[in-house]
């Protein structure tokens, strides 16, 4: 069995928090993700190392499925200057947790909720000259700084100003002593793939308006640009922060980008086998019966399903007693089957690896991806929040 004794419980669901709080014992979990803090750690160590710049850590959609809450403390302590989510709520839910450190918001924050950004010292991306006053009269009614990023569109074709509605923010910004100018900043379409020719003219379009906001006196201290693909790919990018999202978590953001040595994944995903059994030629397995034994089949069944974040595509394969055995029959909500004939003597509470080694196999987040017709991000980021997270390290 795994050993969950150096492991503490958090938990990102209140609920499920409270409920697992009061069980005895972490042998009752039925499928978890057990997340390294010092992988992470280690990772951004690393990625500092590696750019000498500020890190802005992106653990936005629950901290791509490791946690947010924990992702910002391991973040923080590991020295990055700022943690980035994508939503005003987000950001909030940090600061109830107790965490300090500069907060931004990368994606669109509505008017009404400025009021709450500033008054929680968190910073925003503003792209809107019709927010300009609503800006102002949000922080003298919190008495507090509006932290400001301009957010430059320059090819996304999403969020952001065109350059020159970017420059006329910062005029307008720059000047006004309820606010706190700390950055601009831009987001590529096309990093992770570095012969695209759009990454060098998206930022060609970004120095020339980092260029007029020099010339006019109003550059911000904080210019940012790239996210991992480009911070791995284009120093010309990193400015004065990189904002890094799935390599910190030690996955690679497309098969053309090469992780550096030493970047290793934080997150194995395991469940414990809740029934063996033997079922005679002909039997079907799971809705749909998509899947008939050919011979008498020992088919195992492990709490895992398409509500943990397990997707609903044939194929998949997990790891029980060191080895690769098929999942068989449709993918349940709940539930998957597996065939066990090549492990015959696998039981009741055996742990089945879904993400991560055991003995001398490994399964990727990169396998799963390919298999389910996505990527890296979508696969960690689409584990669901009734799946318990047990941090060690
Ligand atoms: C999500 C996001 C990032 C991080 O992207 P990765 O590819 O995960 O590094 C950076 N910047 C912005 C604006 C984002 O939305």
């Amino acid at each position: 069995m795994f050993d969950y004794t150096r492991m503490e419980r958090v938990l990102s669901s209140g609920s499920l928090a409270h409920i697992l709080a009061g069980m005895q014992t972490n042998n009752t979990l039925s499928n978890w993700l057990a997340i390294d803090r010092s992988a992470i750690a280690e990772n951004l160590h690393l990625l500092q190392d590696l750019t000498k710049t500020r890190v802005m850590a992106v653990i936005k959609a629950n901290g791509y499925g490791h946690g947010i809450v924990e992702m910002a403390r391991v973040a923080f302590s590991s020295g990055v200057a700022f943690c980035g989510v994508s939503r005003l709520e987000e950001a909030i839910m940090l600061r109830q947790a107790g965490i300090e450190g500069s907060i931004m918001v990368l994606g669109y924050t509505p008017a009404y909720g400025f009021d709450q950004a500033f008054a929680n010292d968190i910073s925003l991306a503003i792209f809107n000259l019709e927010y300009v006053p609503e800006i102002i009269a949000a922080a003298k009614r919190v008495g507090r700084k509006a932290r400001i990023h301009i957010k430059v569109e320059t090819g996304m074709g999403r969020l952001g100003a065109p350059p020159e509605v970017a420059l006329e923010l910062l005029r307008l910004l720059g000047h006004s002593p309820e606010v706190r100018l700390e950055g601009i900043f831009t987001h590529f379409a096309c990093a992770d793939d570095p012969s695209a020719p759009a990454t060098a003219a998206q930022e060609k379009i970004f120095a020339e308006v980092i260029r007029d906001a020099t010339a006019a006196d109003l550059r911000p201290e904080l210019v940012h640009a790239a996210n991992s693909a480009a911070t791995l790919t284009r120093a010309s990018t990193h400015f004065d922060m990189v904002r890094i999202g799935i390599a910190m978590y030690g996955l690679a953001p497309s098969d053309a980008i090469q992780l550096p040595q030493g970047l290793r994944p934080a997150l194995t995903w395991k469940a414990q086998m809740s029934m063996v059994h033997s079922l005679p030629q002909g039997s079907g397995i799971s809705y749909g019966h998509t899947y008939i034994t050919k011979n008498v089949e020992r088919i195992g069944v492990v709490p895992v399903g398409y509500g943990d974040g397990y997707r609903r595509v044939d194929g998949s394969e997990v790891l029980v007693s060191g080895r690769k055995v098929p999942v068989v029959g449709r993918v349940c909500m709940d539930e998957i089957m597996i065939q066990l004939d090549q492990v015959p003597d696998a039981k009741v509470g055996d742990e089945v690896v879904l993400i991560g080694k055991q003995g001398d196999e490994t399964i990727k987040v990169k396998g799963l991806a390919d298999l389910w017709g996505t990527i890296n991000y979508e696969v960690i980021c689409g584990l669901s929040a009734r799946v318990p997270r047990l941090y060690y390290g």
